[in-house]
């Protein structure tokens, strides 16, 4: 696409059409404004002619006025009025200029027909009027150049067929009804300059926005990329570091639980020492996926927080629902069965979990999220020293008088453990 609008930006001067894809959407994306702009000016146009019955009623008096005033309100103001109604909605080129000849053609006529009914004095002014009129109508519209070269023509032909018809070049042999239709260019002349200036700026503002967009997609991919964990795909720790937080603040607000686990690999130095750093790859990837599903199915965010060790983020969870969510995700690496050859024969990849939860509410008593981490963590420890393949849990400390039963039995449980 790029190269096209290059190609097209760069096209010579007498080359007004586009390659053809940017010609459609061009045209897609102009016609409408064309027809309601168009529309505006046909109506102004009417309403000039309507207004010009002044000038008629002036010159042709009371006993002859019926005949421009018919003409104008039976015919002129209907064919305007068709030619306003036709361009409703996505009006085509054709009919934009169907429109215009029309309403041009039908005026030319009129206005020829009252030089030819007027008083010789003001026949010319008719004739001077009926040329000025193609002139309006071709600036007004905006046709494509080759649409205003047979509108000109057509125009031009009707004017100098009717002034021979009625006989009226020797009401006007000053010659100056004839120059007046020579500036039959001008229109020419100004579709010309609109189409190639219209077009240039079409493609001009296409190629900002596929810039702007290509801008846009580089940078959601740039700040995945900033989340992510390249290895696992995980979240990565700046990621989690940037939920933690809010998501706290958020349980305050909403007067929620947030649970978070600290996930570490168990003996992981002796699985790589033992069966190399790619093993120990495959099966840092197949944990974090284990984690994931568990994490994720329970509404979580689960991020690699450094080496070996991950992190989960469980907004809503209660002391319970974390410890449980703890030991779904012990229980899905498990079931991954994944061999540990550095331990005894047999032995299986484990994790340790330290678990922690806290009321939304306890936010304003002191407890802060890095509270939260600090707890999972010295559960973590717990976990680690009471063996590992566990879960333990410990509420975050400022929390103590706000815990449920089961989080104080359990907090109790792990400030046990660590005592020696
Ligand atoms: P513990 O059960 O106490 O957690 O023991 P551990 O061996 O798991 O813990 P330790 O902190 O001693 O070792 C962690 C190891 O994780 C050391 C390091 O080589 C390994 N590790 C960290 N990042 C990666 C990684 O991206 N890929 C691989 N293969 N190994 C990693
Ligand atoms: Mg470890
Ligand atoms: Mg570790």
């Amino acid at each position: 696409m790029h190269t096209l609008i290059e190609a097209g930006l760069r096209r010579p001067w007498y080359q007004l059409r586009l390659p053809d894809a940017l010609e459609t959407q061009y045209r897609a994306e102009t016609v409408r404004a064309s027809g309601l702009y168009m529309q505006s000016w046909l109506a102004v146009f009417g309403l000039f002619n309507i207004l010009s019955l002044v000038m008629d009623h002036d010159v042709f008096g009371p006993e002859a006025f019926h005949v421009p005033f018919g003409l104008t309100m039976g015919v002129f103001c209907p064919v305007a009025l068709a030619a306003i109604l036709s361009l409703q909605g996505r009006p085509t080129m054709v009919r934009m200029t169907v429109a215009a000849l029309a309403t041009a053609l039908v005026d030319i006529a009129i206005v020829l027909n009252s030089a030819r009914l007027a008083p010789p004095t003001h026949a010319q002014a008719y004739v001077i009027i009926a040329a000025i009129v193609p002139l309006v109508v071709g600036m007004i519209a905006p046709m494509p150049f080759r649409h205003a070269l047979w509108y000109c023509s057509a125009s031009l032909a009707l004017y100098a067929g009717l002034v021979l018809g009625f006989n009226l070049a020797e009401t006007s042999s000053s010659g100056l009804p004839l120059l007046v239709s020579g500036l039959i260019l001008v229109p020419l002349k100004l579709c010309y300059s609109r189409e190639w200036e219209a077009k240039r700026t079409f493609l001009i503002g296409l190629r900002e926005r596929l810039q702007s967009e290509a801008l846009a997609r580089a940078n959601a991919r740039l700040t995945v990329l900033s989340e992510t964990d390249p290895l696992t795909t995980l979240s990565n720790r700046r990621h989690f570091s940037d939920r933690l937080e809010p998501a706290w603040r958020e349980a305050g607000e909403a007067g929620t639980w947030l649970g978070l686990l600290l996930v570490d690999i168990d003996h992981f130095k002796l699985l790589n020492d033992a069966a190399g750093h790619q093993e120990g790859d495959r099966c840092l990837i197949a944990v974090a996926g284990a984690l994931a599903t568990s994490v994720e199915a329970r509404g979580g965010l689960a991020a690699r927080y450094g080496g070996e060790e991950f992190v989960a983020l469980l907004p809503g969870a209660t002391f319970d629902a974390a410890l449980e969510a703890a030991e779904a995700v012990r229980a899905a690496v498990a079931a991954l069965a994944l061999p540990h050859p550095g331990l005894s024969r047999g032995a299986r990849l484990a994790v340790s979990i330290g678990a922690t939860a806290a009321h939304g509410p306890t936010r304003a008593l002191g407890i802060e999220a890095a509270g939260l981490l600090k707890a999972a963590d010295l559960a973590l420890y717990t976990a680690k020293s009471e063996g590992r393949d566990r879960v333990s849990t410990l509420a975050p400390a400022a929390n103590a008088n706000l815990r449920p039963p089961s989080m104080a039995a359990a907090a109790n449980q792990s400030l046990a453990a660590e005592s020696p």
